[in-house]
């Protein structure tokens, strides 16, 4: 769903000093109004955010700045306009561990409100699963990417400077919350200067098409 610029600013002003699951919560929400958005799975989350950027604010780079592990250079991850995740495979994942077969959910957006002390509650995804093993992790951990390969995407980035290797995760929710931001930001500053020029409300701004605004802010800047 397409949100409006007063969809936007709305978000921001609610979620600005959000905890980034609330944030997410609500940026879902805001998209698919007929979802109830706690069992959105994560993978499913994240390609609708991206899938959500590049309607809402037209086909740009997904650019992330890294820095280098080993010598403090910052690098760029710059995965181009056409980008998109992988598809997810299951809504599953199993896992057969020391004979006993096991069956995980995928995580969802409510794990993420349920994350405390930046532990994610994997226990959830199958309460009866042997979680105090860590080899048990570590094969729930396999069969949840492959289950849906677009969960946790890291790119290793190689360091031009030293050679090292670093990891880059691809925060899509701090992707699509920079645009939301940048939008809130823009239509602040149009209303002040249109204020100091013109003495318009906040809602006689609001209610000019983005033409006319941009008409009427080039006037005076
Ligand atoms: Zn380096």
């Amino acid at each position: 769903m397409r949100l409006t610029e007063s969809d936007l600013v709305g978000l921001f002003d609610r979620f600005e000093h959000g905890r980034e699951a609330e944030r997410s919560a609500g940026l879902l929400a805001a998209l698919c109004p007929e979802r109830t958005v706690g069992d959105v799975s994560l993978g499913d989350r994240d390609r609708l955010f991206l899938k959500a950027r590049r309607e809402q604010f037209g086909a740009r780079g997904v650019q992330a700045k890294v820095q280098c592990g080993g010598c403090g250079e910052w690098m760029s991850l710059d995965l181009g306009a056409g980008f998109t995740l992988p598809p997810k495979v299951s809504d599953t994942a199993q896992v057969t561990f020391e004979g006993t077969a096991y069956t995980l959910r995928l995580p969802c957006q409510d794990d993420l409100l349920r994350t405390q002390g930046g532990q994610f509650p994997m226990a959830l995804l199958c309460p009866d699963a042997p979680w105090e093993s860590d080899a048990f992790c570590q094969a729930a951990e396999a069969a949840l990417d492959a289950a849906d390969p677009g969960l946790d995407l890291v790119f290793d980035l190689t360091c031009p400077e030293c050679g090292d290797q670093t990891e880059c995760g691809l925060d899509t929710l701090d992707f699509l919350w920079r645009d939301v931001e940048a939008c809130a930001l823009r239509f602040f500053a149009d209303v002040g200067v249109l204020a100091r020029a013109f003495g318009w409300s906040e809602a006689e701004t609001a209610a000019l098409s983005p033409r006319r605004r941009r008409r009427y802010v080039e006037m005076v800047t």
